[in-house]
């Protein structure tokens, strides 16, 4: 028999390990087995009874026992029970050593969980070639079982690894596609809770202006222990794991939540026992934490690369996130924008002071979300509420009055003419709440600037502290100013609207009162009409007879011998004269009032006709002085007009003439041919170096008993120097002019008694008359 050579080890060169033998045996003489294997690199352990045997079966860790059955105390097969009952030396192959070379023995041997039998007395050689035989079986069993183990870690991997790159490539969809941060968050969470089946997923987010993190998403295994979406905690508070990993930008891990810093863990979420925080980095800096609680110990290893597969999920979530916010602001900016541009527009195309207060309400909701919203106009020290949103039951809310205090906050806006933002009106002295009224927290006031003053407010509320964002106020106040430039134009418009109602009322009265005044002189002139009319009909008829009888007194002899008498007649004779001329002056104006003139025309020679004027005035311009020149009439056509009025005409324009030129003055008459109205006509103009009139009364001299002079400067002398007289010339001059189809006016720089500028009376009559062309 060969020994086999010291090297044998050698033989299993995947295990260099040096292997433990226990010799369990109460005779000394067998333990000489014991040199011979640990000259073959064994190291051996002995026993000298079954309960030693335990004992160092389960400290000494061997990997092969030989064990003697007739022991005394416990033998070897009640030794080997026990040894195959505990979890410990269950796996260790017993081989028995005995004497007893029965059959049964050996079988029951087998049954309490042997694995071979060697016959004493001992051959060495036996004993090694066993002790190898089965140290090989038990190595390789090992090995398999750890083969069999490392691929069931592997495949756990694996498939841990499948749902990651699964999760990774679901999250890198998502985030792509969804702009909408709370969808997003939410969805992140969601996915990443269901795929790992962790008992919590949350996002928390640093809310700087807020001075906390918050938890803006979460989904969980207990729903009903989650706490809210914007739950907080004090950013200043690192002993919270989020903050702490928010602040240093690693992640942080806990596998005894009961031990570890603070987290949700241990307020709510009790059932988590690991703990994974991981900080959502942009640039190296954190903008909150992704935070994975699970109920399974030792969820989450140091070494683990889950830890590094989560980590990029987070960074892959936390650039979702800044981009999504980037999106939001870019997003707000738009809508201010486009706000801005359809309030210019909307708010300015309606400048009913009543409906923009309210629009302008409903536009601002649509840049800043609020909750509850006022307009504020300021008269004095008072903000007096014009239009007011999302108050409970608003329509039948009234209108708010709010006095400013100094130091209160409207009083800060009015200063600083900027927005005011608090992020817990509580905390502020200068906030006054009303009574009936639920308590907002938040709260963003912007002034409303119109030419450099404040007109006015607008005061916003959110339930949450630190709701509003400076983006918002920034919002706001780009919004305001728009805003105030609508209200300003919609209040000045009202303004203009009330003064032109009242504008119109006024204008109506006045009216009405004009028109009531205008009947009655109206009635009057009617009545004077009417007067004239039955005046000069009545005075007609006793003139005629005084005519008559003074004419006839006039070939009386006894008068015509009678001096005193003869004078005295004809003073009678030139008074009737001058009141019958009178008369029928007053019954061509009662005629002509009642457009009753009757043209007969003919054609008329107008030098010969005004020749013959002058020749009636010889006597008058002698004694006055007064020269008259018709010059280029003579040249003019004849025309057709009805004579007896012409005459008139021209008669009043020259006695007129005569009258309002101091004595030793010129009276010129001019002529030419003219087109009028399309028609061909003369226009003949009687210049005079008289008084002149003053512009203002050009028209007027054209009414009937209408005289720039003084009354008591009528005489009855007709041709005298400003003598004067009934104030019906000129008006019978007009209403004959009109009726030929032509017209008259004067031409005089001013009425002026020491320089005499003179007036110019413009004739123009047609060449032909329409009726009878
Ligand atoms: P009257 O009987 O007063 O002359 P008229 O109708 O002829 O009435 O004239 C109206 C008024 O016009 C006169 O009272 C006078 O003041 C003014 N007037 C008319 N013709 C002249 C004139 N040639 N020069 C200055 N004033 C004149």
């Amino acid at each position: 028999m060969t020994t086999p050579s010291p090297n044998a080890t050698t033989d299993f060169p995947r295990k260099k390990k040096q292997h433990t033998i226990l010799i369990v045996d109460d005779n000394r003489d067998n333990l000489a087995v014991l040199s011979y294997l640990n000259s073959y690199g064994y190291r051996v352990l002995v026993a000298r009874n079954g309960e030693s045997a335990l004992q160092k079966a389960r400290d000494g860790h061997p990997d092969i026992i030989l064990l003697d059955i007739l022991m005394p105390g416990l033998d070897g097969f009640e030794t080997c029970r026990k040894l195959k009952s505990h979890r410990q030396t269950r796996d260790i192959p017993v081989i028995f050593m005995t004497a007893l070379a029965e059959a049964s023995d050996k079988i029951k041997g087998f049954q309490v969980g042997g694995v071979d039998y060697i016959t004493k007395p001992i051959q060495h050689e036996e004993v090694l070639a066993r002790v190898k035989t089965h140290l090989s079986i038990h190595d390789l069993t090992h090995n398999l079982q750890d083969q069999a183990n490392d691929l069931q870690r592997m495949n756990t991997r694996l498939v841990k690894r499948s749902i990651q790159i699964e999760t990774s490539s679901q999250l890198g969809q998502q985030v792509t596609s969804i702009l909408d941060l709370d969808e997003l968050m939410n969805r992140v969470v969601k996915l990443i809770q269901s795929k790992f089946s962790y008992y919590f997923v949350g996002i928390w987010l640093i809310e700087e202006q807020q001075g906390a993190v918050v938890l803006r998403a979460r989904a969980g295994s207990d729903e009903h222990l989650l706490p809210p979406p914007g739950f907080q905690l004090p950013i200043t508070d690192t002993n919270y794991a989020v903050v702490w990993v928010g602040h240093n930008c690693q992640h942080h891990l806990t596998n005894d939540t009961a031990k570890s810093i603070k987290s949700l863990a241990a307020d709510t979420l009790r059932p988590a026992k690991s703990a994974l925080t991981l900080p959502l980095r942009v640039m190296n800096e954190s903008i909150g934490a992704l935070d994975i609680l699970s109920n399974r110990t030792d969820e989450f290893l140091e070494e683990d690369e889950d830890i590094l597969v989560l980590q990029t999920l987070a960074n892959q979530i936390a650039i979702a996130i800044r981009n999504a916010e980037f999106y939001k602001v870019e997003q707000r900016r738009r809508r201010l924008a486009e706000s801005l541009e359809y309030t210019g527009r909307v708010l300015s195309s309606s400048l009913d002071l009543k409906q923009v207060p309210g629009r302008i309400l409903e536009e601002l909701a649509k840049v800043v979300p609020y909750e509850r919203g006022l307009v504020l106009l300021q008269r004095e020290d008072t903000l007096h509420s014009i239009a007011q949103r999302g108050f409970p039951d608003n329509e039948k809310t009234p209108l708010l009055h709010i006095s400013i205090h100094s130091g209160d906050i409207f009083q800060r806006i009015t200063e600083s003419l900027r927005p005011l933002l608090l992020n817990d009106v509580t905390q502020d002295s200068g906030w006054r709440q009303l009574d009936w009224l639920p308590i907002h927290h938040s709260w963003l006031g912007v002034p409303l600037i119109a030419k450099d003053k404040v007109i006015g407010m607008m005061s916003l509320t959110r339930r949450e502290i630190g709701a509003f964002s400076l983006d918002d106020a920034t919002m706001a106040l780009a919004f305001a100013g728009q805003a105030a430039i609508v209200l300003e134009n919609a209040s000045l418009y009202d303004e203009i609207r009330q003064l032109n109602e009242d504008l119109e009322l006024k204008v109506t009265q006045r009216t009405e009162e004009l028109n009531k005044a205008y009947q009655i002189l109206e009635r009057l002139d009617q009545t004077k009409t009417d007067f004239i009319n039955v005046t000069s009909h009545e005075l007609r008829t006793p003139l005629a007879v005084i005519k008559g009888y003074s004419q006839m007194l006039n070939i009386r002899p006894a008068i015509n011998h009678d001096a005193k008498a003869q004078e005295l007649l004809n003073g009678i004779i030139a008074g009737v004269n001058r009141l019958h001329q009178i008369v029928n002056t007053m019954l061509d104006v009662a005629r002509i009032d009642a457009e009753g003139l009757q043209l007969q025309p003919e054609s008329i020679n107008i030098h010969e006709t005004v020749k013959q004027i002058r020749q009636q005035f010889t006597p008058a311009l002698q004694e006055r002085s007064l020269t008259m020149t018709l010059a280029d009439l003579k040249s003019l056509p004849d025309i057709q007009a009805d004579p007896e009025l012409l005459d008139k005409v021209f008669y009043n324009l020259i006695v007129n003439a005569i009258k309002y030129t101091p004595d030793g003055g010129a009276i010129t008459v001019n002529g030419r041919v003219v087109e009028w109205t399309d028609r061909p006509a003369v226009e003949i103009v009687v210049s005079d170096t008289g008084i002149g009139i003053d512009p203002e009364h050009h028209d007027q001299i054209f009414e009937k008993f209408y005289q720039t002079g003084e009354v008591a400067l009528h005489s009855s002398g007709q041709t005298k120097f400003k003598g004067g007289g009934p104030g019906l010339g000129l008006a019978i001059v007009r209403g004959i002019i009109l009726a030929h189809g032509g017209q008259v006016w004067v031409e005089s720089e001013k009425f002026d008694e020491e320089a005499y500028p003179g007036s110019r009376f413009h004739v123009v009559l047609p060449l032909v008359q329409p009726t009878t062309g």
